[in-house]
């Protein structure tokens, strides 16, 4: 189910576009509020839904989930930390939906580009980037040569 931006909602800050993964979600350079450039590749993460601060991103629902005459509302709730969904029906059934989104407090995640630039030498490790910080652990676990199986020699 795509995504779409109620123009009147939107203030054009660009959060949907920075985080979409498909590079679909832009600003329109007239009206300077965002639009979903291309419905069809939309991979339906909803990161962009989970993003707008002004809860102007809503969800296009498919035929076979919700026929003509539906609606889909997905509101953000920062201060709860949960995403919740309200899905009329046609004949005017209503269902609630509401589930956490994260664990950590809006804000609170380090953006990679506040992490120092990784040194050369980070490129013959095995950790990526800012790990294991990134990871919340001390260091990637590992086996210790005896407790690998020996092979058949
Ligand atoms: Fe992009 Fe995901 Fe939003 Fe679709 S749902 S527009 S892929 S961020
Ligand atoms: Fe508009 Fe929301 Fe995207 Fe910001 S995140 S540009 S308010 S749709």
């Amino acid at each position: 189910m795509p995504t779409f931006v109620y123009m009147a909602s939107c203030d054009g800050c660009g959060e949907c576009v920075d985080i979409c993964p498909s590079d679909i979600m832009h600003i329109d350079p007239t009206t300077r509020r965002a639009f979903n450039i291309e419905p069809n590749f939309c991979w339906e993460c909803y990161a962009c839904v989970k993003a707008c601060p002004q809860n102007a991103i809503d969800v296009r629902g498919y035929s076979d989930f919700a026929p003509l005459g539906h609606s889909v509302r997905v509101i953000r709730d920062e201060e709860k930390s949960t995403i919740a969904w309200k899905i009329i029906f046609r004949d005017g059934r209503e269902k609630n939906f509401e589930s956490p989104i994260r664990t950590t407090p809006w804000g609170s995640i380090k953006s990679p580009s506040d992490y120092d630039v990784p040194s050369q030498d980070a490129f013959k490790t095995q950790e990526l980037a800012h790990e294991p910080e990134t990871l919340n652990i001390d260091k990637l676990p590992a086996l210790s040569p005896d407790q690998l199986k020996v092979g058949v020699v």
